[in-house]
């Protein structure tokens, strides 16, 4: 969990495209611009760098 609940909660209610990239919201079945079925949930935690 990240330090701030309601950016981490709201992050998960967006899956992005993982072919444009395009947010789409959770629960959708396709991208809504290119129509691609391949959709992945934002990731939760930021990456932190090594
Ligand atoms: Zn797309």
């Amino acid at each position: 969990m990240g330090k701030f609940a309601l950016a981490d909660e709201a992050l998960t209610q967006i899956w992005v495209c993982r072919r444009c990239k395009a947010r789409n919201r959770a629960g959708v079945k396709k991208c809504r611009k290119c129509g691609s079925i391949y959709l992945r949930v934002k990731r939760k935690e930021s990456r932190v760098k090594k």
